[in-house]
């Protein structure tokens, strides 16, 4: 495994991959890898013969009260990881490697329909600064196939809206989300929460999974089933910021609910902020 911190060192590696006749593939990570990540690097690993994996947290993307500078970060350990899974590459560069031009600046504006909705709501300007930075990791690896996970539905929704409109010469590919035994989705970000928080966390799975049966049982009402995710959701220390269904496409909530529609939720527990989705 090669581990590189510069563009340049990154453009000679793909190239020579490609000289030597290799599909590329790009996992953009903000690191502290868990086995949500790995499963990407698996599915990188069945669509590209060199696999390569970014490590970085791009401060584009934090909004100025979030957790930018107490994001968790272990390169060493995250290199292990990556090694024991088979990556090629891991670009970890600093952020004036990323950002040569002083400040971080965005570049690429998102599709104004999605960004404002679920997440985008909450964390205004976050999806510009997450599409900049993964149009800048196009650009420096320039893969032809680039893997992100459903966990980050509006993120994937996006990246794949702005490839599309760009004209970026990429496959986009969304994996499924990687859960713990009890259902929690893994997230870098469950190292923040207590062991009751950690308690807690379980009523967004638990959300989904109500929504999920409620539809399952031929509930097709998108009230009722929103319904049924507040509910669910309404535990001590639990603070809801949305609780939806909506539309694969569009984002916007449907209140006649279809095979397709997403169920998406976004709750803080504690200081920690979690989301959750299903397809249904
Ligand atoms: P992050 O490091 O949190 O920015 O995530 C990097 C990539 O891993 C994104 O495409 C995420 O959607 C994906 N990812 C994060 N958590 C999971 C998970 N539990 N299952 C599958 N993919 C995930």
């Amino acid at each position: 495994m090669k581990v590189v911190r510069t563009r340049a060192e990154v453009r000679a590696a793909t190239a020579a991959a490609r000289e030597a006749g290799h599909r590329v593939a790009l996992v953009p990570t903000m690191g502290y890898l868990h086995e949500g990540h790995l499963s990407l690097v698996d599915r990188a690993r069945a669509r590209a013969r060199c696999v390569a994996l970014s490590i970085f947290v791009n401060p584009l993307q934090f909004g100025p009260a979030e957790d930018l500078d107490r994001y968790p970060r272990d390169l060493e350990r995250d290199l292990a990881l990556a090694e024991a899974r088979g990556v090629d590459l891991v670009f970890a560069p600093s952020v004036a490697e990323m950002y040569p031009g002083g400040e971080p600046r965005i570049s690429v504006v998102a599709d104004p329909s999605l960004e404002d909705r679920l997440c985008g709501a909450a964390r205004p300007g976050h999806f510009r600064g997450v599409l900049t930075v993964v149009a800048k990791l196009f650009g420096v690896f320039t893969p032809d196939v680039a893997v992100f996970g459903q966990k980050d539905l509006q993120q994937a929704l996006l990246v794949r809206r702005m490839v599309a409109d760009l004209d970026m010469p990429l496959e986009v590919d969304v994996a499924p989300i990687v859960r713990e035994p009890d259902g929690l989705a893994m997230s870098s970000r469950n190292v923040y929460l207590s062991p009751e928080e950690r308690a807690r966390a379980l009523a967004l799975p638990r959300a989904v999974e109500a929504v999920r049966s409620l539809f399952a049982s031929g509930e097709t009402d998108g009230g009722v089933l929103r319904d049924a995710a507040w509910s669910t959701l309404a535990v001590p220390g639990v603070r809801v910021e949305y609780a939806e269904v909506v539309d694969p496409a569009t984002l916007a909530s449907v209140e006649h609910v279809f095979p397709g529609t997403v169920c998406a939720v976004a709750a803080r527990v504690g200081s920690t902020r979690l989301i959750d989705n299903s397809i249904l």
